[in-house]
């Protein structure tokens, strides 16, 4: 049930944090590490500081963006230490490690995202997640070191998929769930689906493109509140493509009428 768990580390530069990301992992039963366009690895460095978690490491996934990072994915916790423009649902580390283990419970796959040493998520990678997670650190000084956040919301995982009984009492559901599963849009679909109703939106000119307005923000923000199926996605896309039609004067589905 952890393998359905991947850390996510953005253009990290300090090949030392990948290597203590991946020790921290290991010691909380996590396997799967997502690197996107790291600065400098593999490395000794990132080795010598995993100790003895250099299989992690081995078998980091190297991606060049973050959607790349999180195509399969249905639920996105990414991690900030700061307050942000546009409020988003956001978390405290207990409940993203309860919430990460329900859902990888019942066969979902999901990421925890952290960001750059110096700059963090920028907002548009925030704005990709589901929800936003803050470890509650003194507000005068609430940055953690990179490894040290990750060791945070791993041993999180750890309490809650220990609290519901570890590995084996969750067959049952996971059963369950993999056909619910099945049936979720995935972040890959999703951001499809953000394309297209951007461009509809353009068409239409309900979005203006030189004065956007976090209109797109708003609108990642009450999709990816819903946990949009299969087939309510392609309800989503049909009303797009339809729109898209009578906007430019082409035949649509009701042109007799
Ligand atoms: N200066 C950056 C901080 C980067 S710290 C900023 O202001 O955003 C590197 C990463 O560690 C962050 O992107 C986040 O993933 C994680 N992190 C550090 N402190 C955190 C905190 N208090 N809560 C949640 N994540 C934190």
């Amino acid at each position: 049930m952890l393998q359905n768990i991947r850390v996510v580390l953005v253009n990290t530069s300090h090949p030392g944090n990948i290597g203590g990301a991946a020790r921290a992992m290991k010691n909380m039963g996590l396997s799967r590490l997502v690197l996107v366009d790291p600065l400098d690895f593999p490395s000794h460095e990132a080795d010598a500081r995993a100790s003895g978690a250099s299989d992690i490491l081995e078998g980091a996934q190297v991606v060049a963006t973050l959607e790349d990072a999180l195509v399969g994915c249905n639920l996105v916790l990414g991690t900030s230490a700061r307050d942000r423009r546009i409020p988003w649902p956001l978390l405290d580390p207990r409940e993203s490690g309860v919430m990460a283990v329900e859902h990888a419970g019942q066969g979902e796959e999901i990421a925890l995202v952290f960001g750059r040493e110096y700059a963090g998520l920028t907002n548009e990678e925030l704005q990709r997640c589901h929800y936003h997670v803050h470890i509650p650190s003194n507000p005068d000084f609430s940055s953690l070191n990179l490894a040290a956040a990750v060791q945070v919301l791993s041993y999180e995982v750890r309490m809650a998929w220990l609290a519901a009984g570890g590995q084996a009492s969750k067959v049952e559901k996971v059963e369950v769930a993999s056909v619910r599963s099945g049936e979720l849009a995935t972040m890959d679909e999703m951001e499809r689906f953000y394309e297209h109703l951007e461009k509809t939106l353009v068409d239409i000119a309900f979005l203006d493109p030189e004065k956007p307005k976090h209109l797109m923000a708003r609108l990642r923000r009450l999709y990816g509140r819903s946990s949009v199926n299969r087939s309510e996605m392609s309800i989503l896309r049909g009303i797009l493509t339809e729109t898209q039609k009578v906007a430019r004067g082409e035949p649509h589905k009701r042109k007799d009428q």
